[in-house]
């Protein structure tokens, strides 16, 4: 019995079940017993390990494209290089490394991270110089933005509904005796076509902060990189708690487990395009290896990094994380496609085809 799980129940008692987003957004960020809120999840030790933590190359690459984009667009000075959940703060460490290559960048550089948990943010600020910490990307100055947001998205609150006997209802987190199980709301008239026990998925989150995001872009100029597990289109149920990277029970282990949920990036792609914006979208596979990462493993391994190639086909290959893992670019519509990437157009059926760039 955790300290959270009974908090859970008692808001249960009172108020009646609770949306799996309400419940997602407790378990990670509670500001006392969220998962987020009181640890590091990071590595092999940890829950999971993320493609910064895999290898070096990964924040380099990425670096080296936003540095890309900020050369085409004119190199604004000065910028502001923000990053969405930056964890340990590695991906940005390598990625303000890499950039020290191209004259000027990084003097021009505001660096301010979106993070919501006190004990990451204090890892941040011991890896990194002239952080500004905010809670929200609202909070964001004005001027040109160069974003990146690995594993961020996947953790933004759900919620879910599922097609039951008398239609469409929220799934909630409700009580079944003492202990925390999933039911179903009251039926909505969600006008949608389904068979008993699908289960499709929401962000609302996710939606309104690219938004933000792509009214600054396409407003100031700049690049957003969102990478992340998922697909375009929904595909039903994806809410998924991580332990000692074991999939378990949702309700085992309230705070003490990572919660996430499948990206669809088709709704972002489309807040994009509604905010003003071109996009491009592919899979981490095809764009780092369009930005060279075995040219960069081979370099490394070739300095006594033994373990380069073996990192570049974790990140890459089809049956690791190369195809799971996506990428949705976002860039002023009268500025050219940041490498790695061609403009597509939004709502177009064909955009299924993940592996195209
Ligand atoms: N990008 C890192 C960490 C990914 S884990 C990596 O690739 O290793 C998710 C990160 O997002 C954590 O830093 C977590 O504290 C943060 N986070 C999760 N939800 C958030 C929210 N709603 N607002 C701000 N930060 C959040």
């Amino acid at each position: 019995m955790t300290a959270l799980r009974n908090l859970i129940v008692d808001e249960i008692r009172r108020s009646g079940p609770i949306s799996v987003a309400r419940y997602m957004e407790l378990c990670l960020l509670h500001p006392v017993h969220g998962y987020y809120t009181t640890r590091d999840p990071f590595g092999t030790a940890g829950d999971f390990i993320t493609a910064p933590e895999i290898s070096q190359m990964f924040g380099e690459l990425l670096g080296l494209c936003l540095a890309q984009a900020w050369l085409d667009q004119g190199q604004p000075k000065p910028f502001t290089l923000a990053e969405l959940g930056p964890g340990r703060g590695t991906l940005m460490s390598d990625l303000l490394r890499a950039i020290r290559i191209v004259p000027g960048m990084s003097d021009a550089v505001r660096l301010h991270l979106v993070e919501a948990s006190p004990h990451l943010r204090e890892m941040q600020r011991a890896k990194l110089e002239n952080v500004v910490h905010l809670g929200d990307v609202s909070e964001l100055p004005d001027g040109p933005l160069y974003l990146i947001a690995n594993e961020f998205f996947d953790a933004l609150p759900i919620q879910q509904f599922q097609r039951g006997p008398n239609g469409w209802a929220e799934r909630l987190v409700g009580l079944d005796g003492a202990g925390l199980a999933f039911g179903l709301g009251p039926p909505m008239s969600i006008d949608l076509p389904g068979n008993e026990g699908d289960v499709i998925e929401r962000c609302p989150a996710a939606a309104a902060i690219v938004n933000e995001i792509a009214s600054r872009i396409a407003r100031d100029g700049g690049v957003a990189l969102i990478i992340d597990y998922g697909g375009w289109n929904g595909r039903g149920d994806t809410f998924q708690v991580v332990e000692a990277h074991q999939t378990v029970n949702p309700f085992d282990n309230p705070g003490g487990a990572d919660l996430t949920a499948h990206v669809d990036f088709a709704p972002l792609a489309a807040a994009a395009d509604a905010a003003g914006c071109s996009f491009g979208y592919t899979t981490q596979g095809h764009l780092l290896n369009a930005l060279g990462i075995g040219a960069r493993a081979a370099k490394l391994a070739a300095a006594g990094d033994r373990g380069a190639g073996s990192a570049a086909r974790r990140l890459t290959d089809s049956d690791e994380m190369g195809e799971l893992f996506k990428v949705l670019a976002i860039w002023p519509t009268d500025a050219p496609a940041p490498a790695g990437f061609t403009a597509r157009r939004a709502q177009t059926k064909t955009e299924s085809n993940e592996t195209d760039a």
